[in-house]
């Protein structure tokens, strides 16, 4: 299987139905774990992305939020919203088709708060400097939502680095199977 020629295939098809010029495909072992075309003018989803669309169904499919052993191949360079989902997942790759400066003079996606080319210098911001209105309202009972949950799933916390450690993921503990 040539998983870039799937890719390019999935988002050319995608615009003969009307759609935009996007879509992903996850490839594991040989294989397409799965995959979608951006769905944004299908279903008026603004987060309807062709990455976030492929890992939810790659994620759900292997009952996992971790998509290691995998490559996520993108027909374009990643927005911040994909990008950020794509760290959350951890694939071993991402391979991309094409930059934002390539295919720029092509496609118009400017919205209120960000151009293409400015939407990543925007996320680089102090939240009180970016275009998109954003204020701070603190509130101890806002934190202490976090305290709860430390109660309840343990206070330990990962050091950049070392490996997921998290509960689901414990030694069994002395006396239990
Ligand atoms: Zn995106």
């Amino acid at each position: 299987m040539d998983f870039v020629q799937r890719t390019i295939d999935l988002a050319r098809q995608n615009v003969t139905e009307g759609g935009r010029p996007f879509a992903t495909v996850i490839a594991k072992d040989g294989a397409v774990l799965a995959e979608s075309a951006n769905q944004v003018a299908q279903t008026s989803d603004p987060t309807a992305h062709a990455e976030i669309l492929a890992i939810r169904a790659a994620c759900t499919r292997l009952g996992t939020e971790h998509l290691t052993g995998t490559t996520i191949y993108v027909l374009a360079h990643p927005c911040p919203m994909c990008l950020g989902s794509l760290y959350y997942c951890s694939p071993d790759e991402v391979v991309f088709l094409t930059t934002r400066e390539s295919y720029e003079p092509h496609y118009v996606d400017d919205r209120k708060y960000f151009e293409l080319g400015t939407f990543y210098a925007e996320f680089a911001k102090e939240y009180g400097e970016r275009r998109l209105p954003m204020r701070y309202e603190p509130r101890e009972a806002a934190v202490a939502v976090y305290a709860y949950w430390q109660e309840r799933n343990g206070g330990e916390r990962r050091v950049a680095g070392a490996p997921a450690a998290g509960h689901a993921n414990r030694e069994p503990g002395p006396g239990a199977g």
